[in-house]
């Protein structure tokens, strides 16, 4: 546009030079000047006459008339067709002026409309960056804040309270009433869950951090104790009647982390999983605080699991027998087997602690087929030892309910031509406590064979005589914690007395675990139980100590 404009003015200051009046007015003045001087001296020096040159000065003066008003016709005239072209070039170029200034104009416009449009679109990329933050810090299902939302806040709180709580918040039993009702269920608890949390708690405050599990973040200058936020949360909890149309109340177990501006939003997410297990553990609704105590054996039990494994595969437990006598006579009715693991790498010396870490992670299944494999290899090894003698093999209730583990136990023994009659299967009432048909036909399937089976520790848990009564036990084992006081404690020795008359009753064996003393021997020897068993008569030994005896 400037070199345009640039290019019009000069033009025009050229018009303006070109047109300069004083020329053809100098030109006039000069023309008329010479034109007076010479003509007249012209004239005196040609003509002498008077007459004559007054009449030609007379005509001279028309001619000088003539001729300048024909110039002035012509220069005028030359002008206005100049003023013509230029007046043309000019209306042209403001034609071209005006039709640069409508581009112009609609280029602006266009500018205008899309300056609009960016706008429009920075404000669409705001709201959409404003929902993106909500999707990514939202939990879709329960509409709290999610775990995303809850790494950011705690941040937060790490920088602006010296000391402040984290509680974390699992429902009981999710995982069971997921797969027992349906998803649907499942999602619309966490949704009740999560609503009835928000609404004592304040939304702010909590956080769905992972599946069945929220978090409440608790400011440092919280007005409410923390036995008051666990009130809240059992009390919220409390209110939901019914889920999905079912009724039911959901419990929880909370774990509570004391944090500090040392922690870490990791070092807090792992203690708030230690405290959650650690309740847990204990049962349902159950609140514990972070423990370091407990997350060590945690980590014990991890590196536990590992050499379980180890041990397994690599034969490194071992089996010992313990004789279970009469006490009349005297004799060895049978030997218990019971596991042992020397020199194991991290000097565990509690294989109850062993068999309930296997129990736990599912390790047992493998230890009990072990277990199978090494009886048979000793009873195969060493028959005479074992002759006229029953087998008692202590089975977890995971493995007795395993029809995998029961396929294997009798492929097993029938392989190596082994007379069923002569294994007892102990087993505990865990094992029987949750279904007594499916129970008896376990059992049933057992016996078929000839397999006896046992009641072990009888007394330490419900030891309701509905198991007695209905499942077909050959066998029953008075735990020895009746045993170790029956001396001093006459409610023991009244129990344990009636334990023997309804077992008699009911056409059981009776056996007394952990007999200690002589005195212990004597008092059941008056209650004509059966037999006996316990570090009195011997502890449990190597096979090569009971060959010895044979021998
Ligand atoms: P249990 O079946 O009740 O085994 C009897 C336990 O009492 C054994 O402990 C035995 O050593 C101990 N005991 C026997 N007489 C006495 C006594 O006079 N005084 C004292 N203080 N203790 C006595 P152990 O060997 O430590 O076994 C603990 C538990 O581990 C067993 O209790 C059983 O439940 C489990 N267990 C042991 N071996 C196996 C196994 O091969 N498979 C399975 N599934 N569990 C096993
Ligand atoms: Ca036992
Ligand atoms: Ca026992």
């Amino acid at each position: 546009m400037d070199d345009r404009v640039k290019s019009l003015r000069k033009e025009l200051v050229n018009e303006k030079q070109g047109n300069n009046p004083w020329r053809p007015v100098g030109f006039h003045i000069l023309f008329g000047l010479l034109w007076i001087y010479l003509s007249d001296r012209l004239l005196s020096m040609a003509i002498h006459d008077r007459d004559m040159y007054e009449l030609i000065q007379t005509f001279k003066g028309a001619l000088y008339v003539t001729i300048t008003g024909i110039a002035l016709y012509f220069i005028i005239r030359m002008d206005n067709s100049k003023i013509f072209v230029l007046n043309k070039s000019l209306s042209f170029q403001n034609e071209e002026l005006v039709a640069y200034s409508e581009e112009l104009t609609a280029a602006d416009q266009e500018l205008n409309n899309k300056v609009d449009a960016l706008n429009s679109l920075t404000e669409k990329l705001q709201n959409r960056e404003v929902e993106l933050l909500e999707l990514a810090t939202k939990d879709h299902l329960t509409k709290l804040q999610n775990r995303v939302k809850y790494e950011m806040d705690l941040k937060h709180y790490l920088q602006v309270y010296e000391s402040f709580k984290v509680m974390i918040v699992g429902i009981d039993d999710f995982k069971k009433l997921n797969n027992y009702h349906g998803h649907n269920y499942g999602d619309a608890l966490l949704k009740m869950v999560g609503l009835a949390l928000s609404g004592a708690l304040g939304y702010n405050h909590v956080y769905r951090s992972s599946g069945s599990e929220y978090v409440v973040l608790i400011p440092g200058d919280f007005i409410h104790s923390e036995e008051e936020i666990i009130f809240m949360i059992k009390g919220a909890l409390g209110q939901i009647k019914c889920v999905n149309g079912l009724v039911y109340t959901p419990s929880a177990c909370i774990g509570i982390v004391y944090a500090n501006k040392n922690e870490t939003v990791d070092t807090i997410y792992k203690k708030l999983n230690v405290s959650l297990l650690h309740a847990r553990e204990n049962g349902l609704n159950i609140v514990k605080s972070y423990s370091e105590t407990f997350e060590r054996e945690q980590f014990y039990n991890i590196q536990l699991d590992d050499a379980i494994k180890k041990a397994i595969d690599e034969n490194r437990f071992e089996l010992n027998f313990q004789p279970i006598y009469s006490l009349s006579k005297g004799y060895i009715v049978s030997y218990e087997v019971l596991l042992r693991w020397p020199n194991n790498e991290l000097g565990e010396k509690n294989i109850g602690h062993v068999i309930e870490r296997a129990e736990k992670t599912g390790q047992i299944l493998d230890l009990d087929k072990w277990v199978i494999r090494e009886v048979i290899r000793h009873l195969k090894t060493t028959p005479n030892v074992f002759m006229g003698k029953l087998i008692s093999v202590n089975v977890s209730s995971r493995s007795f309910h395993s029809e995998h583990f029961y396929t294997y136990f009798m492929k097993a023994m029938k392989e190596a031509s082994i007379h069923l009659s002569m294994i007892v299967l102990e087993i505990t009432e865990y094992s029987v406590i949750e279904n007594l048909d499916k129970c008896r036909s376990i059992m049933e399937s057992y016996k078929q064979e000839g397999v006896k089976i046992a009641l072990d520790d009888f007394g330490t848990e419900f030891s309701s005589l509905n198991y007695l009564s209905k499942l077909p036990f050959d066998t029953l084992k008075i735990d020895k914690s009746y045993i170790d006081d029956i001396e001093s404690n006459e409610r023991d020795e009244t129990i344990v007395k009636h334990i023997i008359d309804l077992s008699r009753n009911l056409g059981l064996l009776v056996i007394a675990e952990g007999i200690e003393t002589k005195a212990q021997e004597e008092i059941l020897k008056g209650m004509s139980c059966d037999c006996g068993q316990g570090y009195l008569k011997s502890r449990p030994v190597d096979v090569s100590v009971l060959s010895e005896c044979v021998s």
